[in-house]
């Protein structure tokens, strides 16, 4: 998931990283700077949201996912600030079924239907 691969909008050619001033860290995941027109993008947050479409476990990539309705004090919370501002945005918690680690995602959930058997198409 690198945005930075994208080549340049302008004129075509490659981006490279570019560093994020303090303000923008918190609203943007990574910014990237064009070598030949200088010409500067940056990456939401919601851009990456919007890439993976669903909620994964931050820490081991699964999505084994399970719905929570209340917060497991003995379960360890991912305190990402990221994480958090999705919680203020209405995320709902998820707990990895493998790690046990509690976060707050945006996306849905992969849909499980797929997998069972005969389900169809
Ligand atoms: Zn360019
Ligand atoms: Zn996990």
């Amino acid at each position: 998931m690198h945005l930075g691969a994208l080549p340049c909008a302008a004129c075509g050619a490659g981006m490279r990283r570019s560093r994020r001033a303090l303000g923008e860290r918190l609203y943007y995941a990574a910014a990237y700077r064009c070598d030949r027109c200088r010409e500067r993008v940056r990456a939401s947050y919601f851009d990456y949201l919007r890439e993976a479409r669903y909620a994964a476990c931050p820490k081991c990539g699964w999505y084994d996912l399970v719905l929570q309705t209340r917060r497991d004090r003995i379960d360890k919370l991912n305190r990402n600030p990221f994480r958090l501002l999705q919680w203020l945005f209405g995320a709902p918690l998820y707990r990895c079924a493998h790690c046990r680690l509690q976060f707050y995602d945006l996306r849905r959930l992969p849909r499980r239907k797929a997998r069972i058997k005969g389900a169809g198409a």
